[in-house]
């Protein structure tokens, strides 16, 4: 039985020639790791700042927990958002930077005290409260931005491929990290990448995006044994 925690129906967005969402309709499950896949230019990034109400579609409507969100502003849309490039603040250190995510939550003093350090631990950052930022690899900032980001508990998590900046040993700690902290929220992960091994090794269900529409959603197996049309099966060409 399908829980939608999320309904796309339509929605169409525009930038001059380029049309990123297409008629693009979609649903993902309550607590299911859902990835939009495609090339560069596909769309990705702007339907998931659709989702997040950064840009409002042309036409179409977006619906989170039975709600219509179309027009509704992005800090009334309880959704977290993890980007390529960590928007972490580096003049506030770790546990700084994680209570920010709890700023709207009307949580005392130590109450955000000991959510601080249950986040960081669900990141693998147990003891890092009080170090700068610049003293964090990578992978470790990326860490801090996806505590920070489900600080507030949100509905839905929005990852617009957070780990594309970092090398490939990093990249696979943090995939397994990503599942892990999915699995131990239950939260709904809606993750994008242009990497097709990172899409079905992560996923509960994948869609795979060209120029704005998609042209398959399906369970990874499904998509790699039974690519629906020749442009999925020649993006997947060559992963095993
Ligand atoms: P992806 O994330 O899959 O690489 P994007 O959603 O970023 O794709 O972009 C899809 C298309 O929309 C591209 O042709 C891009 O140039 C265009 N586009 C995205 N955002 C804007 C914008 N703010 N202004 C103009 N064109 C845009
Ligand atoms: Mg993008």
């Amino acid at each position: 039985m399908s829980d939608p925690i999320l309904e796309l129906r339509g929605l169409h967005k525009r930038f001059g020639t380029a049309v990123p969402a297409d008629d693009f309709s979609m649903d993902v499950d309550r607590g299911e790791f859902f990835t939009m896949l495609g090339p560069s230019g596909s769309g990705k990034s702007t339907i998931l700042r659709m989702i997040a109400g950064l840009e409002y579609p042309d036409r179409g409507s977006i619906v989170i927990n039975g709600r219509d969100m179309t027009r509704v502003p992005p800090w009334d849309r309880h959704l977290g958002m993890v980007f390529q490039n960590y928007a972490i603040f580096p003049h506030l250190n770790v546990g700084e930077n994680v209570a920010y995510g709890l700023r709207k939550t009307g949580s005392s003093k130590a109450d955000a005290r000991i959510r601080v350090e249950e986040l960081l631990s669900l990141v693998g950052l147990e003891g890092f409260g009080k170090r700068n930022i610049a003293q964090l690899s990578g992978g470790e900032q990326q860490r801090v931005a996806i505590a920070r980001a489900l600080a507030p508990n949100p509905s839905i998590l929005l990852l617009d491929e957070p780990l594309s900046a970092l090398d490939e040993k990093i990249r696979r700690e943090m995939q397994d990290e990503l599942r892990n902290i999915h699995q131990r929220t239950g939260t709904t992960f809606i993750y994008v990448t242009h990497d097709q091994e990172e899409a079905l090794t992560m996923s509960d269900r994948v869609a795979v995006l060209n120029a704005g529409a998609y042209v398959q959603c399906d369970t990874p197996k499904e998509i790699f044994r039974y690519p629906r049309t020749p442009f999925v099966a020649h993006f997947f060409r060559g992963c095993n």
